[in-house]
């Protein structure tokens, strides 16, 4: 599949659409990854039949940097807090919006209304749909266009709304056939602005930097990769840490005994089967007391544990995150440390970048600026200190900008080179990683 041979230019409606069918599949394995493979088919099956199809929207819909280069079709409830340069309301029709009681059932055969305090609020009134009609209209940035037409064979969609009448009222609105858009003089095409401001979390955006394409599989179309066996290992290993810290934060007693309680209470690897629990709890325990028994002696040092920064870079673009550790040394330099396991691995220069962005998300809550940043190692059991570079600051803000201007023109770059797209989860989906042998 490639979304660049999609016919008729649709290869992004389709792409948003096949990423939201894998996450679909991605909450089936959760949940049956260990089922027999018959039964597990079969219960897919029944999941598409019966479940899945109200509870998915469109690709695009749920998602909050999407913005697909097409007609969106949506409730008025859906659109709220996003806006178009032009909107179509159609179907203004008496008996349906407003909406007229209906008969039959509803909760209000079951609950007693006198036993609903200010019951009334939960009728839904012509004023609460008057209000709904206004959010309708106002998701117009330039064109409105209100339309109604009887339905044949329907009594009751014979005549158009009463806020049709009410809207007609305006000298604002124009009657009758809508204007031949297409003679109209066109401006230059301009950035997306219903994606103007922008926030990324760190862990999405490190896809950006690995290459843009990559970015836009994963965290717009919502392609998951693969379920791995020893999923959750790196994030336990981390939680447990984590109260390490906050523990010695508290200044209470911790040492390596304390590692057989940790990973008691953090080891959460779901689809591990037996005898890989057993490695990996093992492996998790050796880890954590080898890192309280080389770091005890730096406990006092730690200044924050788990700490969420959040960095505005101007342009309506800001980043979201969590530092793992900051400590003060004895000479007062404040170092901003960044704990990696084998499974939480990631490229250096890319955990490099993400310390220095957490260098300037700290300089921005504390108005202190970070002198250091550190790489521990676990499995080796290892710290790489190094001084903040400027240089390198001012280039990771250059990329994190860059990176939202993409999002906002929809232009991400393929940027292959073999050792990436080798072990890119995606290369069977790109042109360029079809490439590598
Ligand atoms: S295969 Fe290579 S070019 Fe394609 S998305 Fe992956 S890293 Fe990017």
């Amino acid at each position: 599949i490639r979304e660049e041979r999609a016919p008729g230019g649709r290869g992004e409606i389709v792409f948003y659409n096949l990423g939201k069918f894998s996450q679909l599949i991605s909450d089936f394995e959760e949940i049956h990854y260990k089922s027999d493979p018959i039964q597990k088919y079969k219960a897919f099956e029944g999941f598409l039949e019966h479940t899945a199809e109200d509870a998915y929207p469109e690709g695009w819909q749920d998602n909050a940097y999407a913005n697909p280069d097409a007609v969106r079709v949506m409730t008025i409830h859906q659109s709220k807090g996003m806006q178009w340069p032009a909107v179509f309301v159609p179907a203004l029709l008496r008996n349906s919006f407003p909406a007229s009681k209906m008969g039959g059932r509803s909760v209000w055969h079951l609950l007693p209304r006198e036993g609903v305090a200010d019951q009334a609020r939960y009728e839904g009134s012509v004023e609460d749909e008057r209000r709904l009609f206004y959010v309708a209209m106002t998701r117009s940035q330039k064109f409105l266009h209100l339309t109604w037409a009887p339905i044949p064979g329907n009594k009751r969609a014979q005549k158009a709304s009463e806020f049709w009448e009410d809207i007609l009222v305006s000298k604002w609105v124009k009657r009758g056939k809508a204007p031949d858009y297409a003679k109209r003089k066109r401006l230059p095409p301009q950035a997306k602005t219903s994606v103007a401001n922008v926030v990324f979390s760190f862990s999405d955006i490190k896809y950006f930097f690995e290459c843009p394409y990559q970015f836009k599989l994963r965290v717009l179309y919502g392609f998951n990769a693969p379920i791995h066996e020893a999923l959750g290992y790196g994030k336990s290993l981390h939680d447990a840490l984590a109260e390490v810290h906050a523990r010695a934060i508290r200044t209470e007693k911790i040492d390596v005994t304390d590692a057989a309680r940790l990973v008691e209470t953090h080891l959460h690897v779901p689809y591990a089967y037996p005898a890989l629990r057993e490695k990996l709890e093992g492996a998790a325990k050796k880890s954590i007391a080898e890192y309280i028994k080389d770091n005890q002696a730096l406990f006092d040092q730690i200044e924050f544990s788990e700490k969420k920064i959040e960095i505005s870079l101007g342009a309506g673009v800001s980043v979201i995150g969590r530092i793992d550790l900051v400590r003060r040394l004895d000479t007062d330099e404040i170092t901003i440390v960044d704990l990696k396991s084998t499974e939480r691995a990631q490229a250096e220069d890319v955990t490099e970048t993400q310390l220095h962005i957490y260098a300037l998300g700290y300089e921005e809550l504390t108005g202190r600026r970070a002198d250091l940043v550190e790489i521990y190692n676990l499995d080796k059991r290892e710290r790489k200190p190094r001084s903040v570079d400027d240089d390198l600051m001012k280039d990771v803000k250059d990329n994190v900008l860059a990176a939202a201007d993409a999002l906002r023109t929809g232009v991400m770059a393929k940027t292959p080179t073999a050792k990436k797209c080798a072990s890119c989860d995606y290369m069977r989906m790109c042109s360029e990683g079809a490439k590598v042998k």
